[in-house]
């Protein structure tokens, strides 16, 4: 392989902080003072702070033979962005701290920065400190959003009430059919590595996997519309186990609606190839990264013509527990697989 590579030896710890110091620029006016002090300065005039932290692991959250760096960067951000958006807030500064082994250069470092960056850009975050260290076992990323909300706009997960209209955005299910294709082609190419992996078909659920998105734009729209969810959380374990968290909040039970589950072809095509249901995939996969919310009834109208919020289910009584009514009309119990990755990794 002809690509350069520069030892992060050769730079140092400093030299590297310049380097990804350099390479920001702040845009917020909360922003008092980024990367190059021993703190940042933030003005915190507006509102209230929200405050939410990820650590992804090598080996445990990712798989760098098929997550590329940049996408891996971003994603990093984009987790934590979904975080402040699910209580209604704005995210708008960002830190990251990293810890590399040696197996990575200069290079690697770079490309990871430019996914960590071009989130940045797309969520108008600023990126204001961190922390870097040696890492002896892969590579370690934790990253730190900050937001604020207008206290009376903040939405949390326990204020959803009997009769309230259960909704989500996007569509789900695409991730984790995306991770079962990445899964499946690394073991075609472990056994085989001629073979290149095959997967034009698979862009949208691969992209899905790789490179989630942030829906800090329904946060935005919500507000334009003056429609005030009554709960709110992300999709990052799987519909299910986030339906428990917003029932067991806000003490009620939750009916939703198997044949309203907003579910992309690519992933029903691809749950049909590999012998996954993809109601199954949508409920009990994960990493959407999509928002559910409640809303009360009042507040329908002026979201029923959203292209990209669905309507599928209502609030009950707790006493009802936590149920799909199935394309067959049964009603069936929702189970909660959290996206447990002490299970699915060995
Ligand atoms: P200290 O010794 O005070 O912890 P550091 O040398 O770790 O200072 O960091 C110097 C500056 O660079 C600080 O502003 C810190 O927030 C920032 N920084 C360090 N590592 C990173 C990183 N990986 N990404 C962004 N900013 C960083
Ligand atoms: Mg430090």
């Amino acid at each position: 392989m002809s690509e350069k590579r520069t030892e992060l030896s050769d730079l140092g710890e400093f030299g590297l902080i310049d380097r990804i110091k350099n390479s920001v620029k702040i845009s917020n006016d909360t922003t008092k003072l980024g990367i190059g002090d021993d703190s940042a300065i933030l003005d915190t005039k507006q509102g209230q702070l929200l405050i939410s932290t990820d650590m992804l692991l090598e080996g445990i959250h990712f798989d760098l033979s098929y997550a590329p760096l940049a996408h891996l960067g971003y994603k990093a951000v984009a987790v934590n962005v979904s975080d402040i958006a699910a209580m209604n807030g704005v995210a708008s500064q960002l830190t990251v701290n990293i810890g590399l082994s040696n197996r990575f250069s200069l290079e690697a470092v770079d490309t990871l920065y430019q996914g960590i960056l071009k989130a940045c850009e797309d969520f108008k975050l600023d990126l204001i400190g961190g922390d870097t260290s040696s890492s002896a076992s892969g590579l370690v990323i934790s990253v730190t959003a900050i937001g604020s909300a207008d206290e009376k706009h903040i939405v949390r997960r326990s204020g959803a009430n009997k009769g309230d209209i259960i909704c989500v955005t996007g569509d789900l299910g695409a991730a984790y059919l995306g991770l079962q294709v990445l899964e499946r082609e690394k073991q075609v190419f472990l056994t085989n590595p001629e073979m290149q992996p095959q997967l034009d078909k698979y862009d949208y659920i691969v992209q899905r996997q790789l490179k989630p998105t942030a829906r800090m734009d329904i946060i935005h729209e919500l507000a334009e519309l003056s429609v005030l969810p009554t709960a709110m959380i992300d999709i990052s374990d799987g519909l299910g186990s986030e339906l428990f968290h917003i029932a067991k909040e806000s003490q009620v039970g939750v009916q939703i609606y198997e044949d309203k589950l907003p579910i992309d072809k690519q992933t029903y095509d691809t749950g049909y190839e590999l012998g996954i249901d993809a109601t199954t995939a949508a409920v009990n996969g994960g990493e959407d990264y999509e928002l559910l919310f409640t809303i009360s009834q009042e507040d329908y109208e002026k979201v029923k013509n959203h292209s990209d919020i669905h309507f599928i289910g209502y609030v009950k009584e707790r006493s009802e527990g936590c149920k799909m009514v199935s394309k067959q009309g049964n009603l069936v119990d929702i189970t909660a697989q959290g996206w447990n990755h002490i299970k699915t990794k060995n």
